[in-house]
């Protein structure tokens, strides 16, 4: 059966839930936490057919010339999912698995994620069905020049504002403001975000989203009346995101005592030093010989007692085999979609209090539009402003989710998509039909 998304928009029954309980389908487990909090706003029902479809999916064939000689030929996507609020706002990966199902679902969940932290950003994500590690730079570079030609007419600093995501940076990006400008014949540098600090990036971009997790892994824990300094916190994934989550955490009193990348990880209830093991993957790639405190696999990882667990790898690695097993009072989900919708019930019923994803992880963000602002006003901030400005809006976008929570007596994730689509749906009821 085609995805929901694809069907005509004249469909106006309501789909039964369980039919979009598949576990691991990204599309479909963003769909049932919309529909659960679609439901609980009692959104009209024209409103909720709006938001339920991506505004645009553009399909796109790219040909680029190989260092040996031959053309072969890419599919890129960009999808916009919801511009109501501002201009597009999503990553752009390069992956042999993305599908537009899956593009999709990023995109929709990056306009929850915006409307959440109250930044006026709509949402998209893009993707180029590829294998990078694969590829010379200098294909990576064609590549992503003609992709960037190719979506030209969505991109703009008021339209469709890209960033890094899944095997793509800041080179990456720079080279898409450099397309991008050479076609309209002057310098954007709003166009994209996560750039180099030297070509109008923001101080502060890449420690972002970790800091965003400690901030409100902070707040959750005062909520709870549990100690910030001594919690126990294991760490899933020790990249940008779990490093710096990590590392700041630590630096509020908590103890690390596991962490873990792809190699597998490493458990010690004496507490881990997050800088010397940063150091160690600097220096090595990844935690493989790490050797410090008991080898754990990443699914024992997830098991251990703690207080609170930072899944900071990968999507659906919580799922109704494992949730039943969990013992930290408290999940920060710092990675995109950690947890399955059928997982969430499981947490739920052992009262484990989750920091969800489009709240948790919105500080990366959050100083993406930071640096759009400064982008565009030609007048650049210092680390410390961008960090008080991002800590400002984590503080009150978890104060605002607690409180909508605690009203309606319901999870913190249903809370979040509350908030973030009565914010989206006000805006379509104030700017109305255009016909
Ligand atoms: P990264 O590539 O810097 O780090 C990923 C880490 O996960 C690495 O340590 C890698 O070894 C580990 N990993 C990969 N496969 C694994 C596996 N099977 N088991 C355990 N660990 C594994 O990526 P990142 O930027 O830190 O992103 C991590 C997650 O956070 C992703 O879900 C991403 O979408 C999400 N996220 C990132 C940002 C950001 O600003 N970087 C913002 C929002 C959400």
């Amino acid at each position: 059966m085609a995805p929901d998304f694809l069907l005509p928009t004249n469909s106006i029954v309501r789909p039964d839930k369980d039919t979009f309980l598949n576990e691991v389908n990204p599309f479909e487990g963003m769909m049932s936490r919309f529909d659960r909090a679609a439901e609980l706003l009692d959104l009209e029902p024209g409103l909720y057919k709006v938001l339920r479809h991506p505004e645009k999916q553009i399909i796109t064939s790219i040909p680029v010339m190989m260092d040996n000689g031959e053309v072969e030929v890419f599919q890129g996507i960009r999808v916009l999912y919801n511009t109501s609020r501002g201009p597009a706002k999503g990553g752009i990966r390069f992956d042999l698995n993305v599908t537009l199902d899956e593009v999709t679902a990023l995109a929709a969940w990056m306009t929850w994620k915006c409307a959440v932290v109250n930044i006026p950003f709509g949402g998209a994500k893009g993707g180029v069905i590829c294998d990078p590690l694969k590829m010379s730079v200098g294909e990576l570079e064609r590549l992503t020049r003609r992709y960037t030609a190719s979506i030209i007419s969505t991109l703009g600093p008021d339209s469709d504002v890209p960033a890094p995501d899944v095997n793509t940076n800041e080179r990456v990006m720079a080279w898409i403001m450099d397309t991008y400008s050479m076609r309209v014949g002057h310098t954007v540098t709003a166009v994209v975000t996560g750039k180099p600090v030297e070509m109008g990036g923001s101080l502060g971009r890449r420690e972002a989203t970790g800091r965003g997790c400690m901030l409100v892994t902070r707040d959750a824990l005062k909520h709870l009346g549990m100690d910030v300094k001594g919690a126990t916190v294991a760490v899933q994934g020790f990249g940008n995101v779990g490093s710096v989550g990590a590392q700041l955490l630590q630096r509020e009193g908590c103890k690390i005592i596991a962490i873990s990348d792809r190699t597998g990880g490493w458990h010690d209830p004496k507490g881990i030093d997050v800088d010397a093991a940063i150091e160690y993957v600097k220096k090595h790639k990844t935690l493989e010989g790490y050797n410090k405190g008991t080898a754990v696999t990443n699914e024992e990882l997830l098991t251990l007692e703690v207080d609170v667990l930072l899944p900071a790898a990968l999507e659906n690695v919580i799922t109704t085999k494992n949730a039943a097993q969990i013992r930290a009072k408290v999940i920060c989900e710092g990675a995109n979609g950690p947890t399955t919708a059928a997982a969430d019930a499981i947490l739920d019923e052992k009262g484990i209090f989750v920091i969800p994803d489009i709240l948790a992880n919105a500080g990366g963000v959050t100083v993406s539009y930071f640096e759009w602002v400064q982008d565009r006003g030609g007048y650049f901030w210092t680390e410390k402003v961008v960090n008080e400005r991002l800590e400002d809006i984590m503080v009150n976008s978890f104060a605002a989710v607690l409180n909508l929570a605690t009203q309606h007596k319901v999870n913190m994730r249903t809370a979040a998509y509350m908030l973030s689509i009565s914010r989206v749906a006000t805006v379509h009821r104030l700017r109305g039909i255009y016909a």
